[in-house]
């Protein structure tokens, strides 16, 4: 390794806290893939923000050096949002789970796929609450078929569906068993320039006995190299050849830049707000 790349990979890797996921959460493999994908793109802690969502997923932000900013559960993305504004030239990644983006956070993960800001969310995916002993999450019952429904039960919500649904210009799909793949995945979210989503795959050992390592293993298959990412149409169809199969894509399924005006940034210190007549504002808010 080139020295300059390892002194990038050494100040990305530095943890602040003890690790304290079960052994063997897809969780450590997310960590990893994040690591060299920071690594890989030259990034270094201080041109990072790492918006953690809240769970056990969350906590990555706290095992990597470098910016890191938690809130409330599903509030990941608007915060994320609010630090690109303030400062377009951070990289900014939000990390959450699959509860924390797709049942509490579902409207800022609609409302931010159809703005596309330039930030890229991975989706720490085990189809759980962890955090809370294994609740269903939104993403419960990936490739059950049994057809029993039930409210407490419904049926699954796909993120990547989802995404392409509402307007997100970069999809992707990854696994914790391959982290050069989520490395890659990783890597082209953040040169994306737009939202970006990679759904990761990353099993919860502890309390997810369906969705196991083997379990992805035999359903998980890439993105064949003939596929148009440029073409939602294309994207639709290979979704839609994946569900027939029963499998599960993984690789970029969807990438097509947006044309759009340039993003404002927000005034955010002192001397910029000393310009702005805050008060009336604040009238219209009281
Ligand atoms: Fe990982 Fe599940 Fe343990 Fe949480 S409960 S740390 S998601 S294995
Ligand atoms: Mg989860």
């Amino acid at each position: 390794m080139p020295d300059a790349v390892k002194s990038v990979w050494e100040q990305n890797a530095t943890p602040r806290h003890r690790i304290q996921w079960c052994p063997g959460c897809g969780d450590f493999a997310v960590l990893n893939a994040l690591k060299a994908a920071l690594t890989t793109l030259e990034l270094t802690p201080s041109e990072v923000l790492l918006v953690g969502g809240i769970g056990c997923s969350g906590q990555i932000r706290n095992y990597l050096n470098g910016n890191s900013f938690y809130g409330t559960h599903g509030g990941a993305l608007a915060y994320a949002l609010g630090a690109k504004m303030a400062n377009p030239e951070l990289t900014v990644l939000a990390l959450a789970g699959d509860g924390d983006t797709l049942a509490i956070g579902v409207e800022n993960f609609v409302h931010i796929s159809r703005r596309d800001p330039d930030i890229t969310l991975v989706i720490m995916d085990n189809g759980v609450y962890g955090l809370t002993k294994g609740q269903d999450s939104p993403s419960a019952g990936l490739g059950k078929h049994d057809g029993v429904f039930s409210e407490e039960h419904p049926p699954f919500l796909d993120p990547v569906k989802l995404a392409l649904t509402c307007g997100a210009t970069f999809i992707a799909q990854t696994f914790s068993g391959d982290p050069k793949h989520a490395t890659e995945m990783y890597v082209e979210g953040v040169r994306h320039k737009g939202f970006a989503m990679v759904n990761d795959f990353s099993p919860c050992v502890t309390y997810n006995k369906f969705n196991t390592y083997d379990w992805f293993r035999a359903h998980c298959e890439m993105v064949p190299k003939d596929h148009d990412p440029s073409s939602e149409d294309a994207a639709w169809e290979l979704i839609r050849d994946f569900e027939r199969r029963d499998k599960l894509p993984l690789g970029v399924i969807y990438r097509r830049p947006r044309a759009k005006a340039p993003a404002k940034r927000l005034p955010v210190w002192p001397s910029e707000l000393e310009g702005i007549a805050v008060e009336p504002m604040l009238q219209g808010l009281r």
